[in-house]
């Protein structure tokens, strides 16, 4: 079941703790919003010093109101707000917004007075947004609740807008009626002390006046949440997200491969990857595509179709169009037979189809009925440049008219003149999106089809596997101070214990054992320094391959010795690692790792290992638990899917066993969340199975 935050936005009643009289103050803006939009609830304004504001009755206290009070506004000097709390209480109120800032976002002072806000709030069984909020809307005519100060006055449509940041929030009202951004519900969160994106999004999910969701983030309230929340909710609506990006303590002090690739804002576009949730990077973008998500059907398919009266914005949109997915198709002879006979002598019915600056509102409209009903074509962007004679409102009217008897996706494009979209939006209340980039709304359709995809892919779930636990917990016993790696013989029998293909390794305590252990292993060998802090292998020339013979293998190992003295790091030599060594031939190097944020939890890696990793830094991450679903995704994600698959004659390496394996480190981490850093590398993945196999491999303990 979602968040139950109805009383919030559907509320029979509010009442305005804090109103004024005195305008220019926010307390009576405020309730002047909530009048100037036709609230369809009882308004009650609060203010021990007035009898009536904005011409209706003011009560001295909350308590002094009769009927039952869905919402309180609270917008008090920040020291009397908790006296407001306390008295909302007494009048059984369970949703509160408190506008007032102060709090959290001005320092010590303020953290605390949040947290006895919270601790009130919650003891009282209360929901509350904010402090430090600009309020909430929802332009449904039933309730017509404009509960901001913002400026501006909020048009319908179907966009939710979540922001936590007001400012922003207040910016885009003021643009919303230039840009025709229809919104049903606003709502801004401020400092989320208790309602949180998390909350709004979930809510969302089953409120069918809300068609798609846009969200302006500054931080994540808990990252695992939004995952899981959002995960659920764009398999039935959009989301679209805005974040920006923010250096991140919780990874910092990785020294493993995984922590170095992981940057400051990894952890955000993995969130948003994995649960479908389209990042954009400007507000623009965020409702442009909004309103297309809002108005335009999804694409059935990526087929597209451009009619303009002038060449150039046509040619930029085939370029946009074909590096986004797009194919601009031949169009049926039938269609332009037809097209033919309305258009002039030097127009062009190839797609895209030339209309000519002489075109007007008729044959751009039959031109939009034959373009849409070809079965060629799955989308449109209908482009009008200024034309040369016409009345551009009745032009576009004539193609809002067309596209709205279609039931196939297209994006109306006036081009240059603003003063027209707020036109036609204003006359014809249901109408396709209208954009003014042509280029835009190529991208735009072609996220529709990304999003499409991503709708229809099958869930996943997290696999269990038959694991010795147990064998794992007993080896994290030994060690009684975290922060360490841990010794690789531990290492081998812990990836041995999720039955994890790690090379045949022994461990000799000194060169004797070490000839015993090569022969019994079989030449040729591998041999590595062991010892705890000796973590860096070949940094201190540490790792001799392909060693043929016994004589060989004593020399490799004096070599080793001697390089470790010169060092003057000889005291941490423990003994040395014998491996055979494993022909990479048809394999593939490949880098399997996890690293712990501090909020987020495990992230899991997998990308193109080897010497180049941090060259080429082709890996991708998810965060963990990861299902089959994600991890069929970050395989086919990183730009080496085709080597895996084989180039050049090459077979392909076992996927399904890649895949398994990154499933079972999942499974590790998840077990152990211990465990904050893990580097296995290289894994090299062969064709047959038994022929895949770790070489190397840390881990740390947090
Ligand atoms: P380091 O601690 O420096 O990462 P590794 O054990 O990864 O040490 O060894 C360095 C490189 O040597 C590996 O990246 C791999 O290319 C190669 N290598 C390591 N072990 C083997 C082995 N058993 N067989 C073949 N090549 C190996
Ligand atoms: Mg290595």
């Amino acid at each position: 079941m979602s968040t139950d935050l109805s009383k919030f936005f559907y509320p029979k009643s509010i009442a305005v703790i804090g109103a004024s009289s005195k305008p220019g103050t926010l307390g009576y803006e405020l309730l002047g919003n909530l009048m100037n939009f036709g609230y369809n609830g009882k308004l009650f304004p609060v203010n021990p010093k007035a009898d009536a504001i904005h011409s209706i009755k003011s009560y001295k206290s909350l308590l002094e109101i009769k009927d039952d009070v869905d919402l309180a506004v609270i917008m008090l000097g920040k020291h009397l707000v908790l006296t407001a709390i306390d008295e909302c209480k007494k009048k059984k109120v369970k949703s509160v917004i408190v506008i007032t800032a102060g709090f959290k976002e001005v320092g010590e002072e303020g953290v605390t007075l949040e947290k006895e806000l919270i601790a009130k709030t919650k003891k009282y069984g209360m929901r509350m947004l904010g402090p430090n909020c600009m309020g909430i809307i929802n332009t449904k005519k039933e309730v017509q609740m404009n509960g901001t100060f913002i400026k501006g006055t909020p048009v319908p449509g179907g966009i939710g807008f979540v922001s936590q940041s007001g400012a922003l929030g207040a910016a885009v009202l003021r643009i919303i009626e230039k840009y025709d951004i229809g919104f049903s519900q606003f709502v801004s969160i401020g400092n989320k002390a208790d309602v949180s994106e998390n909350d709004v999004i979930d809510y969302w999910k089953d409120n069918d006046d809300v068609n798609v969701i846009t969200v302006y983030l500054e931080s994540f309230s808990d990252p695992k949440e939004f995952l899981r929340i959002c995960k659920e909710v764009t398999k039935t609506k959009p989301v679209i997200a805005i974040k920006a990006a923010k250096t991140n303590a919780g990874m910092k002090a990785a020294s493993s491969h995984t922590g170095a690739l992981a940057s400051a804002d990894t952890v955000a576009e993995t969130l948003f990857e994995q649960s479908g949730v389209i990042r954009v990077n400007t507000v623009e973008d965020m409702f442009n595509l909004g309103k297309a998500f809002d108005r335009a059907r999804l694409p059935v398919g990526n087929r597209v179709a451009i009619l303009t009266n002038a060449g150039g914005p046509a040619i930029l949109t085939v370029d946009e169009a074909d590096r986004c997915g797009l194919d601009v198709v031949n169009l049926s002879e039938k269609t332009k037979k037809k097209l033919r006979e309305i258009v002039v002598a030097e127009a062009s019915v190839n797609n895209p189809v030339d209309l000519l600056p002489s075109a007007n509102a008729d044959v751009y409209k039959k031109a939009t009925e034959l373009l849409l009903a070809d079965e060629n074509v799955d989308a449109a962007v209908l482009i009008l440049g200024p034309p040369l004679m016409f009345d551009t409102v009745e032009i576009t009217k004539y193609m809002c008219e067309a596209v709205n008897k279609s039931n196939k996706c297209a994006i109306v494009v006036v081009m240059s003149q603003d003063e027209i979209i707020a036109e036609v939006a204003k006359q014809m209340p249901v109408h396709p999106p209208i954009f003014n980039s042509a280029e835009k709304a190529a991208w735009a359709i072609g996220e529709m089809l990304k999003y499409k995809a991503w709708k229809e892919s099958p869930d996943g779930k997290v696999k269990q596997f038959n694991v010795n636990t147990k064998g794992v917990r007993s080896i994290i016993k030994k060690y009684k101070t975290g922060n360490v790696y841990l010794d690789f013989d531990d290492v081998y029998d812990i990836l041995n214990h999720y039955k994890m293909p790690i090379v045949e390794t022994l461990i000799a305590r000194n060169v004797q054992q070490s000839i015993y252990d090569a022969n019994k292993i079989g030449f040729p060998v591998v041999a590595k320094v062991f010892g705890r802090e000796l973590v860096h292998k070949s940094d201190v020339g540490g790792v001799a391959l392909n060693i043929q013979d016994e004589d060989e293998l004593i020399n490799v190992e004096s070599r080793i010795i001697a390089n470790l003295k010169e060092k003057g790091i000889d005291d941490k030599l423990e003994g040395f690692i014998l491996q055979p060594f494993a022909k990479i031939e048809d394999g593939v190097e490949t880098i399997l790792g996890a690293v712990k944020d501090a909020n987020a939890g495990h992230l899991l890696m997998f990308g193109l290992g080897g010497i180049f990793v941090e060259v080429f830094k082709d890996v991708k991450f998810k965060i963990a638990p990861l299902t089959t679903a994600d991890a069929k995704s970050i395989v086919r994600s990183i730009k080496s899917y085709e080597i895996l698959k084989g180039v050049r004659g090459k077979k392909s390496v076992d996927i399904d066993f890649v895949e398994e394996n990154i499933l079972k480190l999942s499974k590790l981490v998840t077990d152990f969340p211990e465990f904050t850093e893990i580097d296995l590398n290289p894994f090299v993945f062969s064709p047959n199975r038994n022929k895949s196999k770790i070489l190397d491999a840390r881990i740390k303990l947090g």
